[in-house]
């Protein structure tokens, strides 16, 4: 039997009373200047075969071309996606400063 526990608070997810969440993020960079035209093929293509060109100069380098792309997962168990959900980013919202006299 496969043993899950919350990538959030380490809690063990029993699969049988617990229900597990399963939280995906995809980063990617946008790629906001392609060429727009009415079918969008050729322009398509001729993006496709310069994306090739640029990726065979890549594979020349030992080191591996990095775009920023990264596929993330995460098991969360019930309370953490309920927290997850608000605050999809975990940024904090301003209330983390304690300006208190001492
Ligand atoms: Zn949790």
């Amino acid at each position: 039997m496969l043993h899950y526990s919350c990538d959030a608070c380490k809690r063990p997810i029993h699969s049988q009373n617990d229900v597990r969440h399963v939280v995906k993020i995809e980063v990617f960079p946008a790629v906001e200047d392609l060429p727009s035209s009415p079918t969008g093929l050729t322009d398509e293509a001729d993006h496709l075969d310069a994306m090739h060109e640029i990726l065979e100069r890549m594979g020349d380098d030992d080191l591996p071309f990095d775009d920023g792309t990264r596929s993330l997962r995460f098991d969360l168990c019930d309370a953490c996606r309920q927290r997850f959900v608000k605050n999809p980013l975990g940024f904090k919202t301003g209330k983390h400063f304690d300006f208190s006299n001492n």
